[in-house]
């Protein structure tokens, strides 16, 4: 007898196996659509070079929210976390900046450039702190639906009631963090360059614009949200890699009754009469379902997966218009050593080497590498972050060697000139590792091997259109109950029964598990009365 279920995921990436627990977890019989030969999507850790593993995409941890590692008991199922001994290290020509270790040691760190931003941190720690506070506690709320009567009305007033009950001081942050550019916001705190890029460097993360573009700052803010062990605001390494966290959300899959089925990519949501009845495989098979939630990206969806006749024209052409593509490139690498910094020297296992290392000396850098990567594709001076998580997982690597991720930004998703990015990768990949050389004399030569993605490759391997790593722009006009399109931001698709459970829905990108959190809720709570009471 064919097997029967309630609902089919599109997609076993982190958000789709959240998603789909929690819908199992309520009774519900479940079967999660992988197109790869693994689950975890950007979440995923491989073996790139014959005993060095890595996180292939998404490489550090902070924003899981607690509430989801509790539910699942990921712990139980091996979830564990390292902590960085320090948070950041930037190496400038001369000079150096460590982060982390505590507020009075960063601001000793900061007093040696500018003892007036030493003594502004703190104030701003907590301004942000606070700001993020209430950003954190919407996470696992979902936006009211633009249009949608009395409930949505409640809903905003429901979460807007934690705005309205700070302090003017911190609506005033709150609205700067939204408006400004990152350069704009920085500026009103910091005076030192070298600090401010400290800070910089995380409105740049995913983000295809320069610390002058309006609405920078927000994607800082993003960065910041989460938490690890228990610490708000540090990021961490997942022991494996990132791709041990999604093993552990199978394991609570299967263990709550989820059907995993890899390597079966799905070719179209079928839909009739404007409701979603289930899926086709690539394979020509169908598979039924009253419920569909799809894990892959709002353009991914939209503009392959559903047929263009199942979308009204409104609907067809915003999603047209919808922002992908994060200029991001992302490499691994296999190092017979740990790179020996001129500014800090040393090869033996130091703190720093710990920390997320960031090539982006000063604002200007930062704002070059986009103005640059518009017109030619890349910078010849690129944004790297370099993280070594075999410094504090010894699973990674052979003894003695190491594995770095290192994490680019400012690559343009589509070369100017139409140029592809397959004939560029090896020489942008070159100018990555030199990049790091200059800063560390040994790097080029400890490469023992690489692990290239382009933007492109991004996109072809993982589904990422754009090769964007949140699933669309974490803009303001696609957040919250924008994401992705204004009246269809509480998971809801057009489409009756279709749902939407990924990144590319509030609270965006990021390995939250938030998306597949909501958006189970949103389906679960989908009885015919309530719905029809949601859309009067
Ligand atoms: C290079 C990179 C670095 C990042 N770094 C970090 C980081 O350090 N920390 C962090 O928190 N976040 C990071 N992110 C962001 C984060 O990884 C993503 O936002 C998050 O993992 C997305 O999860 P998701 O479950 O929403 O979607 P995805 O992980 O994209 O999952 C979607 C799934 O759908 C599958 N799929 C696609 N098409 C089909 C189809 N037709 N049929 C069936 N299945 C299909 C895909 O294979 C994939 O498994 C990074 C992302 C990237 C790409």
């Amino acid at each position: 007898m064919t097997k029967t279920y309630d609902a089919l995921v599109i997609g076993g990436g982190h958000n789709g196996l959240v998603c789909a627990f929690y819908l199992a977890r309520a009774g519900k019989r479940v079967r999660v659509l992988e197109r790869r030969h693994v689950v975890g999507g950007a979440a995923v850790t491989e073996e790139f070079h014959p005993g060095f593993r890595n996180s292939t995409a998404s490489y550090t941890v902070s924003l899981l929210r607690p509430q989801v590692i509790a539910d699942m008991k990921l712990h139980d199922h091996g979830y564990r976390v390292a902590e960085r001994r320090i948070s950041n290290f930037l190496p400038f020509a001369d000079s150096y900046l460590k982060l982390g270790g505590g507020m009075e040691r960063t601001a000793a760190e900061f007093a040696r450039f500018s003892p007036a931003d030493a003594a502004a941190y703190p104030a701003y720690d907590a301004a942000l702190s606070r700001v993020a506070g209430v950003l954190r506690d919407l996470t696992l709320q979902s936006p009211p639906r633009a249009g949608g009567g009395l409930a949505a009305l409640a809903s905003a007033a429901r979460q807007g009631w934690p705005l309205a009950r700070l302090d003017l001081p911190a609506q005033r942050d709150l609205l700067e963090v939204f408006t400004r550019s990152a350069r704009e916001f920085l500026d009103g705190w910091f005076e030192d360059d070298r600090v401010k890029s400290a800070f910089a460097f995380d409105a740049v993360v995913g983000n295809f614009a320069g610390v002058s573009t309006p609405g920078s700052a927000y994607v800082l803010l993003h960065h910041v949200f989460g938490e690890v062990n228990g610490k708000p605001g540090a990021w961490g390494h997942a022991i494996g890699g990132m791709g041990a966290i999604t093993q552990a959300m199978a394991r609570a899959c299967e263990a709550a009754g989820v059907e995993i089925s890899l390597e079966n990519p799905v070719a179209q949501v079928l839909v009739d009469g404007g409701t979603a009845r289930g899926v086709r495989l690539e394979s020509g098979e169908e598979i039924a379902a009253p419920i569909v939630a799809a894990n892959v990206g709002p353009a991914l969806l939209y503009r392959q997966l559903v047929a263009p006749g199942d979308l009204d024209a409104d609907f067809a052409r915003r999603i047209r218009g919808y922002k992908t593509g994060s200029g991001t490139f992302r490499m691994n690498v296999a190092l017979s050593e740990l790179p020996d910094f001129s500014v800090l020297p040393g090869k033996a296992l130091a703190e720093h080497h710990t920390a997320g290392i960031v090539i982006a000396p000063g604002l200007d850098y930062m704002d070059r590498a986009f103005d640059d990567a518009k017109a030619l594709g890349w910078s010849r001076e690129p944004i790297v972050e370099i993280t070594i998580p075999s410094t504090v997982d010894d699973s990674l690597a052979p003894p003695g060697c190491h594995v770095a991720s290192l994490f680019c930004q400012q690559f343009a998703p589509q070369l100017p000139d139409g140029r592809s990015w397959d004939d560029c990768r090896e020489d942008v990949a070159d100018l990555i590792v030199d990049t790091v050389t200059a800063h560390a004399p040994n790097f080029k030569r400890a490469v023992i091997a690489r692990q290239i993605h382009s933007p492109l490759d991004l996109e072809r391997k993982f589904g990422l259109i754009g090769g964007d790593i949140f699933h669309g722009h974490m803009s303001l006009d696609q957040l919250w109950a924008a994401r992705p399109v204004l009246g269809h931001g509480d998971y809801r698709s057009p489409i009756k029964g279709l749902y939407m459970c990924g990144s590319g829905t509030h609270p965006g990108g990021g390995v939250t598990g938030a998306p597949g959190h909501n958006a189970a809720r949103a389906i679960l709570a989908d009885r015919p009365l309530i719905r029809k009471l949601l859309r009067s």
